[in-house]
């Protein structure tokens, strides 16, 4: 059987367009670790300049782009304050307590946020009385927008600004975890600029929706970036002809962009899909980017996934909820068939 498997497992599991693979095969390159590359040089010039910033720095990932960015501005023993769930530490395993030694304070919110006031509930105000080497530091903010584990949620621009604001107030640097800035920019129609402004510090990831076989990006001001690359080789990610990669993660910045609407689009008509089934229970409305999050009730979330796999869908289990998830290789047929696949599983 030739079925085609529609993967709604994650946006990474994108592969490189024709024009893309043009664009990687015709790639100039050198040694990044000498800055000879001038595919990489393009691309973090071109990404600086999206983020209205001085410098980018293209890592191997996300996780190296967000660690290196941490262990900058941090010293070990620091608290480092960031959402419930947050990616950098969920899913980077722990990576900024081992790699910076810091401690990840988990703050919690809607969807994925949180206010300026949890910000500044969480650092200590040393009474005068108190010597303040009893207090441990809390030296970075950062904020994850689009929030993966929140379901892409994107976060509300007014009270983002309100948090970059308390963070400078206090003297506490910044940190975007933008792996999915792009889709918040297109969701929201705020550019990736302004979405940045304010912070320190931004990563943005090219392998997600934008299709790229890989690679991040840490962007700020020249003297952050500068430092941040000393931690990206110490952390094993000076990647010599890297500029195979960075071309089409070029190529993927200046054509995959505007196209993440099509992926919010399908991802609002799988939620759509979903909420007029039985045995379905979605929250339509929570669907702002490429992301659907639902939860079967007449069966459970691992065997709805196991039975949806037999079918050719391809979706992943989270806790008693599913996630899928769109991308470029989806279109809104595909939707309609993993729509149709998942409702004679739930009738079985
Ligand atoms: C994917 C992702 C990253 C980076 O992941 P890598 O797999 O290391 O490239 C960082 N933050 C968020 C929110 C992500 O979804």
């Amino acid at each position: 059987m030739s079925r085609r498997v529609i993967d709604l497992r994650s946006d990474t599991v994108t592969t490189p367009t024709e024009g893309m693979r043009r664009a990687i095969a015709a790639a100039e390159v050198g040694d990044d670790v000498y800055h000879d590359d001038p595919s990489v040089n393009a691309l973090e010039e071109r990404v600086a300049e999206i983020l209205g910033v001085e410098a980018a720095m293209y890592t191997p990932t996300g996780t190296m782009a967000n660690q290196a960015a941490i262990r900058v501005h941090t010293d070990h023993g620091d608290v480092v304050l960031a959402a419930l769930r947050a990616h950098i530490d969920h899913h980077e395993l722990g990576a900024a307590n081992a790699l910076s030694g810091v401690t990840v304070r988990q703050l919690d919110g809607e969807r994925g946020t949180f206010t300026a006031e949890a910000v500044r509930a969480a650092v200590p105000v040393v009474p005068p009385s108190m010597p303040a080497a009893l207090f441990q530091p809390v030296t970075l903010v950062a904020c994850e927008n689009t929030h993966n584990a929140a379901g892409g949620a994107v976060w509300p621009k007014d009270r983002l600004d309100a948090v970059t604001a308390i963070a400078r107030e206090l003297g506490i640097a910044t940190h975007l975890d933008g792996a999915r800035l792009w889709n918040a920019a297109v969701a929201s129609g705020v550019a990736e600029a302004s979405w940045a402004a304010g912070f320190d510090t931004v990563s943005v990831c090219f392998s997600k929706g934008l299709g790229a076989p890989m690679g991040s990006a840490v962007a700020g001001s020249r003297d952050l970036v500068d430092r941040a690359r000393r931690f990206k080789q110490m952390f094993g990610g000076g990647f010599r002809q890297a500029g195979m990669m960075a071309a089409g993660a070029l190529y993927a910045v200046e054509h995959h962009r505007s196209r993440l609407a099509d992926d919010h689009a399908n991802a609002a008509r799988l939620a759509a899909g979903l909420a007029e089934m039985e045995g379905v229970d979605v929250d339509a409305t929570a669907v702002e980017t490429n992301m659907v999050y639902f939860e079967p009730t007449t069966t459970s979330a691992e065997r709805l996934c196991a039975e949806a796999a037999e079918h050719g869908v391809l979706i992943l289990p989270a806790g008693n909820a599913v996630r899928a998830v769109t991308h470029l290789g989806i279109d809104a047929g595909d939707i309609d068939d993993a729509l149709g696949a998942i409702s004679r599983v739930l009738r079985t």
